[in-house]
């Protein structure tokens, strides 16, 4: 079978400037970093973001690391606390993320979050993770570069069977040398444990000085993407699969539908309604609208986390 997708890129320099020149383009490519395999996007680019979504088949949006080449580029996105200066002065370039509060004007998509005011945030330590994110002068949103529900690939082999011809190019660097994904820290408060992963706890609490807080009663228990997914919901009620809107109402349209305010995709692609949720959210939220009703979204391909994130959205809250 021959088949151009992915490309198969060499860990030499012609290879990490063609994978640079994809991300710029908008691209996907599978980078090796020391936890596992990235699958990478320009983080600033929400239309690349949500095609990350796309080639993973993720059945929800869940917010995705950053990676960037060191401290200085994090400290232009996040701000930093004493805590998260202590932690990355002892353990970046690595495999720890922290997350963190985003900057105003950070300049990222607003998918890479899911909307969230806080910033998941790495930097790798990998030569060719560095080569790349110094070449590309991107910041990289990056989950593991596998299916939704796989293992984390540790190879370029596992992310070709995984992903095959859903991404543009394949980093090739070997195996992954730590074969973990990387332990994320959440430095808001009191530093939570927020995912055991390649950067064991003990080393982290002996950096602090202090226990790490677990958020979910156990040890090493990976936190659900799904508990963050209710962090961020607008301020006014929705109201789902409105054929058009009622009195008092704002339309949230997708497809060709006469009367919205804002329109997810007036084009009705799935890709672009994914690059465009949360800005509309915020927007809506900017306008104080506070009933808004919401066209139907074709429950297939992206349109299933598009409209799990509604409906989490649209939900009662207390
Ligand atoms: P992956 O990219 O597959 O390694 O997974 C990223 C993990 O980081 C997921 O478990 C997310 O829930 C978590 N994460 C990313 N951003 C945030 C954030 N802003 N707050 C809390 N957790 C986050
Ligand atoms: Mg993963």
């Amino acid at each position: 079978m021959t088949s151009d997708r992915p490309q198969r890129l060499q860990p030499d320099q012609q290879g990490i400037a063609r994978a640079a020149a994809i991300l710029r383009d908008g691209g996907l490519v599978a980078f090796p970093t020391e936890t596992v395999y990235g699958l990478g996007a320009d983080a600033r680019n929400d239309r690349a973001v949500a095609s990350v979504f796309a080639a993973k088949g993720r059945p929800d949006f869940n917010p995705l690391i950053v990676h960037v080449p060191d401290w200085q580029a994090a400290q232009a996105l996040c701000r930093f606390n004493d805590t998260a200066d202590r932690l990355a002065d002892a353990f970046w370039p690595g495999a720890l993320t922290l997350v963190l509060p985003l900057r105003a004007g950070a300049g990222l998509s607003r998918l890479v979050t899911a909307g969230l005011e806080t910033l998941a945030i790495r930097v790798p330590d990998h030569p060719l993770a560095q080569a790349l994110l110094r070449a590309s002068g991107l910041p990289i949103a990056a989950p593991s570069a596998n299916r939704s529900g796989r293992i984390s690939p540790t190879t370029a082999a596992h992310v070709v069977s995984s992903l095959g011809g859903r991404i543009d190019a394949v980093l090739d660097g070997g195996p992954c040398p730590v074969g973990l994904e990387s332990t994320i820290v959440g430095c808001s408060d009191a530093p939570v444990l927020l995912r055991a992963g390649g950067l064991p706890v003990e080393a982290i609490e002996a950096c602090l000085g202090r226990p790490l807080v677990l958020p979910s009663g156990e040890a090493g228990q990976p936190s659900s993407p799904g508990q963050l997914e209710s962090h961020y919901a607008p301020s006014g009620t929705l109201r789902l699969n409105a054929d058009a809107a009622g009195p008092g109402e704002v339309l949230l349209g997708f497809g060709h539908v006469v009367g919205a305010t804002l329109n997810l995709s007036p084009a009705g692609d799935l890709l672009e309604a994914a690059a465009r949720l949360f800005d509309c959210l915020h927007q809506l939220d900017a306008m104080g609208a506070d009933r808004i009703a919401v066209s139907p979204v074709p429950e297939r391909g992206l349109g299933r986390a598009i409209n799990d994130r509604l409906r989490r959205a649209a939900a009662p809250r207390p």
